[in-house]
């Protein structure tokens, strides 16, 4: 199943890269702050402030009509003090090198808060997949791996999924990356198809992290999820398989969107329908006349909200018209810094990005470790060590929010900075 993004803003480029910075900007103000917070010299800000390594690579394509079509690819590895880097790449046109920054960034945050043994990677290439063919699709997925195969490997930097970007792209990946080394090596990339080595409940794996902390912190604010009402925004990977773990455990998901609109139904929506009706990028509402808009999904009023995205989707602007008691955020990067002053002061519950999303790179660290022992586990063994791992993230995020007073993204950042600062320090490099 194709990761598709799914709000609604098409963006002017100027206007596009003026967010990206503020998604660097923002995200480096608030590591200062949790590195000020946990004690930090100055110099620890200034090797965590930009990833150690960026390479920005140029990928021709040969078109399924004969023309090579020239693509841009970033690889950005923010820091290895305490492994490996790891993270996605997403293909999607509003890729840009600041962009792949500050999601290398947010990596290595969601490995040091659910404690992986890995610093954060983040690849990415400017192209709009919907446009490719299988075989194009095929050839740039090899492409980009020969432009990079020189800084990543199991031990090294290891790629997985991310935005519209899938299981046979990890295959493809895989295969050509064993080709130049001259042997198999399924550890290089996480995601796989369960027959080449992925592992049991890695598609799922960011939707049931995402499931587990929303559990957790609707105990925290009392709401039974029995009959919550659940919002989310985006019907891609994360958005699309959350939904169903919503509705089986009782809630009422009555609004959901992806990339042309939102459906609303105060009675909750037919999920099972939905899913069924879904096309491969995560589309569906296309199939109905009665849409609402993006913005108006996010201020319906609700007990949770989920977006399920793409970046800035909560700003200052719509803040102070949001209803939900709880903002988990399952996209990467969805609320802006203003905006999170504003849900904070308003008593709203934010489960950060770095903390709600880190199912997937969990269980990606699951099937490196199922790879390099060339022992598999069930289903049942890999739900069982998520679940352990989750909860024990989300008490440890909390109780940090609770003793520091500080909030939930501000706590994630300290606990998710403070090992690859540690490390750092024990390496002599700091
Ligand atoms: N792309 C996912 C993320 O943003 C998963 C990364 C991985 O599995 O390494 O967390």
């Amino acid at each position: 199943m194709i990761e598709r993004k799914a709000a609604d803003p098409v963006k002017e480029e100027g206007e596009k890269k003026k967010e990206n910075l503020n998604l660097l900007t923002s995200t480096q103000i608030i590591i200062r702050e949790a590195l000020e917070k946990l004690g930090y010299p100055e110099q620890v800000y200034e090797l965590l402030k930009e990833p150690m390594r960026m390479l920005t690579v140029r990928i021709p394509v040969r078109m399924d009509d004969g023309n090579v079509k020239i693509f841009t690819g970033y690889r950005a590895q923010h820091n290895d003090a305490v492994g490996p880097t790891k993270g996605g790449v997403r293909f999607h046109p509003d890729v840009t090198e600041d962009e792949v920054k500050a999601l290398s960034i947010w990596m290595s945050l969601k490995s040091g808060i659910v404690d992986l043994p890995y610093g954060g990677g983040k690849g990415g290439i400017v192209c709009n997949p919907s446009e490719l063919s299988f075989r194009e699709l095929e050839r740039l997925s090899r492409g980009y791996v020969r432009a990079i195969s020189q800084i990543v490997g199991p031990t090294k930097d290891i790629p997985a999924p991310d935005v519209a970007t899938n299981s046979q792209i990890m295959a493809w990946m895989m295969d050509e990356y064993s080709h130049i080394r001259e042997f198999d090596s399924p550890g290089f990339i996480t995601g796989k198809p369960l027959v080449l080595g992925g592992s049991h409940g890695r598609e799922t794996a960011t939707a049931k992290g995402v499931t587990i902390v929303i559990r957790e912190a609707a105990k925290l604010k009392g709401i039974p999820l029995e009959g919550a009402r659940v919002v989310i925004q985006g019907f891609g990977n994360a958005g699309s398989y959350l939904a169903k773990f919503m509705y089986d455990a009782g809630a009422k998901v009555i609004g959901i969107s992806d990339a042309y609109g939102a459906l609303y139904d105060e009675e909750g929506l037919d999920i099972d329908y939905l899913l069924e009706r879904r096309d491969s990028f995560g589309t569906v509402t296309r199939l109905f006349k009665d849409t609402i808009t993006n913005k108006e999904l996010l201020e319906l009023d609700c007990d949770i909200l989920v977006p399920a995205a793409i970046e800035n989707q909560i700003t200052a602007e719509n803040a102070p018209n949001i209803k939900a008691k709880i903002i988990v955020e399952a996209a990467n990067g969805p609320t802006t810094l203003e905006a999170t002053k504003i849900l904070t002061k308003r008593g709203i519950l934010i489960v950060p990005d770095v903390l709600a999303s880190s199912g997937g790179v969990t269980v990606s660290y699951f099937e490196w470790v199922q790879n390099n022992q060339g022992y598999y586990w069930s289903e049942e063994e890999v739900e069982e060590k998520l679940e352990k791992v989750m909860v024990r993230s989300f008490h440890n995020v909390y109780n940090t929010a609770q003793q520091r007073g500080v909030d939930m993204r501000l706590a994630a950042y300290m606990v998710g900075v403070r090992k690859m600062a540690e490390a750092a320090r024990f390496r002599g490099w700091v």
